[in-house]
């Protein structure tokens, strides 16, 4: 059993540090019912740091899993006027917003994919002008992980169900740096630093293009836009109040030039994506667009995912890992992206950060001339290996290493 000090410096870890909850702040919280006790820790620590309301969003895989097996065709295509209006109403009030994520990466495999992605589609319509709230870190959220017996079983498939999801915990706690004998609040600050001046490094060169050569095969030109800004560790929401969205956090990103990325790209580990695992992904590119997807496994809903909408063919985060990262040092596939890009260098493909010096003050319209891609959907995919390097070209032509083997240089 998990030490229950340790789970409550961690609930405290993430309505202090990740949401940084503010005093008559509502919370939205999204989670499994199988991890109500963990809920429960989070609520009563952020009524404790005085906040409004906490607001549920419960979910169960097996009732998601028969929706998509069982449920009336056209419900796939629905977007809900309520589910809209939640989000208004509570953007309206500056909620922080708190996913804890449980995933089974299997729950959905043998879905009919056509299914995952009109649900794609139309949910991405209906949350539309939330998510561009969220992107653009008006409102504050974050992302933080609560194992489920599933989720433990695929992880440590040998392991008893008790066991497995003990050493998920353990392992969890310790990407976020919670280790029972020093302050995980102070480690965080630290850490956020760190990851600040590495960015701002980077701010430094501006960098036109990043060239990334790995022995998978990887040969990569990516474009960066214009006055881009690699942006790490915490952000700032529309009050100007410091927040970090995802727990843990080792990457440093920015946006690739929407028309400005050309080459092969392999995947460095297999991607979970709407509970199918899509493995030895390979993208071939042509001015931003991906021309070509292939995968050992999954290649259906690679091509399916690639194709919610334009601009799902297209990069939208270009982000750095060190291969020495914590996450990467426990050496396990999590199945799951939040820890998982923690690992490794990756792109996503679809939607933008809006990385750019003075994006709060472009419109729509500057910003995509700028180069940003616009998408409903947003997916990363791990790239980086252990022999990894990734070279800085500056407009002149000058070639600055910036990682090699797999390690920031720079
Ligand atoms: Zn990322
Ligand atoms: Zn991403």
């Amino acid at each position: 059993m998990i030490d229950a000090s340790l789970l409550q410096e961690y609930a405290e870890l993430l309505v202090r540090t990740g949401m940084n909850l503010q005093e008559g702040q509502p919370l939205v919280v999204a989670c499994q019912v199988e991890n109500a006790p963990f809920a429960r820790m989070v609520a009563t620590e952020a009524y404790k740091q005085g906040c409004r309301e906490v607001i549920m969003r419960w979910s169960d895989d097996f009732l998601t899993r028969e929706k998509y097996l069982k449920a009336a065709d056209a419900v796939f295509d629905e977007t809900p006027a309520w589910l809209v209006e939640f989000f208004e109403e509570y953007d309206r009030h500056h909620a922080a917003y708190l996913a804890l994520i449980s995933p089974d990466p299997e729950n959905l495999s043998g879905v009919d994919p056509m299914r995952l992605q009109r649900a794609a589609i139309s949910s991405g319509k209906a949350t539309r002008a939330h998510s561009k709230r969220q992107m653009s870190d008006e409102i504050p959220w974050c992302v933080a992980g609560v194992p489920s017996v599933k989720w433990a079983k695929k992880v440590f498939p040998d392991l008893s169900e008790e066991e497995a999801v003990d050493a998920l915990w353990q392992a969890i706690l310790k990407t976020v740096r919670v280790d029972g004998i020093h302050s995980a609040a102070d480690a965080w600050e630290e850490h956020i630093k760190k990851l600040s001046s590495v960015a701002e490094k980077l701010n430094g060169y501006q960098f036109e293009k990043l060239h990334y050569e790995n022995s998978l095969g990887t040969d990569l030109m990516v474009g960066l836009c214009k006055n881009h800004r690699w942006e790490g560790g915490c952000s700032k929401d529309g009050n100007g109040v410091r927040f970090v969205a995802n727990m843990p956090t080792e990457e440093i990103f920015t946006s690739p030039k929407k028309d400005a990325v050309d080459g092969v790209v392999y995947a460095s580990m297999p991607l979970c994506h709407h509970g199918s695992l899509i493995e030895e992904l390979k993208f071939v590119l042509k001015a931003g667009k991906i021309v070509e997807a292939t995968a050992k496994s999954g290649e259906e809903v690679l091509k399916k995912a690639i194709t919610v909408d334009e601009g799902a063919s297209y990069l939208g985060e270009a982000a750095l890992v060190p291969y020495d990262s914590p996450i990467s040092n426990l050496g396990i596939l999590f199945y799951n992206t939040l820890y998982d890009e923690n690992a490794a260098c990756h792109f996503a493909f679809g939607q933008a950060y809006p990385c750019l010096q003075n994006a709060s003050s472009m419109s729509e319209e500057e910003q995509r001339e700028a180069g940003l891609n616009e998408s409903d959907t947003h997916v990363d995919f791990m790239i980086g290996t252990k022999d990894l390097s990734v070279t800085g070209i500056l407009p002149d032509g000058t070639r600055i290493p910036v990682m090699r083997e797999g390690n920031f240089v720079i």
